[in-house]
């Protein structure tokens, strides 16, 4: 069993003037084995509930709640949210200098197992996973994101998707600065993680591209912290039609 249950989620931010709310109540629950894309203009607080979710220092939940399976996600610290099966792919993945691939998902693994990986079996999950989204595995011995380009860091991520393997993922913009092959591969690295099955998706994205490659169930608009429409896959291609503006206007005069 996944089942990832957001409720009236406000959150803030702290900014040099204070305090300052960016999710205004949001309610969203991903159910085992569906993908919800999450759509909406830049600024409007996609990002906040990725993080919000993951657990980042900087974003106070001021109120609403966060379960899985019935947990509160929100009463666990970062490392315990990976424990319970939560991953978050970021929009601007985190360069580490002086930490090697290798040994950052050797660490990320062995932290969420409770015990290291057998080394034999390891070494070939890591090339087999480098390998199935066409990234060298001599990158491994490189320091984590430090020097890599778009495309790459975004593999990283789709790397760290597999080996990890969590309940539900959370995927921030992992389309964004990718060209059509780079986006084809981390796609498909996506669809294998989701042909287990029970395995829950929030994908999070700016533009419908990546949702011909993979096929939400439900995509919701986000716009100016909340939810503001929901649907199937055709939403998606009324907001490719349409873009924002409806929803954005319909915000803005209420
Ligand atoms: P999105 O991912 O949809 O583009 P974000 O969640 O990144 O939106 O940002 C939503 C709003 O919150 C923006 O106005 C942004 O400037 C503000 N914001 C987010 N994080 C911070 C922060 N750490 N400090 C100040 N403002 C922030
Ligand atoms: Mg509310
Ligand atoms: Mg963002």
């Amino acid at each position: 069993m996944a089942t990832l249950v957001i409720r009236d989620l406000h959150v803030s931010v702290d900014t040099e003037h204070g305090p300052k709310e960016i999710l205004k109540g949001v309610d969203l629950t991903i159910n085992e084995g569906e993908t919800h894309a999450i759509m909406g203009p830049n600024g409007s607080g996609k990002s906040t509930l990725a993080y919000s979710i993951a657990g980042h220092p900087k974003y106070t939940i001021t109120s609403g709640s966060v379960t899985l399976d019935g947990d509160d996600v929100l009463a666990m610290s970062v490392d315990e949210r990976a424990r319970a099966g939560l991953f978050l792919a970021m929009q601007y993945p985190v360069e580490v200098p002086g930490v090697s691939v290798a040994n950052f998902l050797r660490t990320a693994k062995t932290a969420i197992d409770g015990e290291a990986p057998k080394l034999r079996t390891w070494i070939k999950d890591v090339n087999g996973a480098m390998e199935r989204v066409k990234m060298d595995t001599t990158m491994a011995q490189r320091s984590v994101n430090e020097g890599f380009s778009g495309g790459e860091k975004k593999r990283h991520e789709i790397v760290q998707l597999e080996l990890l393997n969590p309940k539900v993922a959370v995927l921030d913009e992992t389309d964004s600065g990718l060209d059509i092959d780079a986006l084809k591969i981390v796609s498909e690295g996506v669809n294998r993680f989701r042909e287990q099955g029970d395995r829950g998706v929030l994908l999070i994205t700016h533009y419908t591209r990546i949702l011909r490659y993979i096929k939400p169930d439900f995509v919701h608009v986000f716009v100016d912290g909340r939810i503001a429409e929901e649907g199937g896959p055709e939403l998606a291609d009324q907001l490719e039609a349409e873009g924002y503006d409806k929803y954005v206007n319909a915000g803005a005069s209420a």
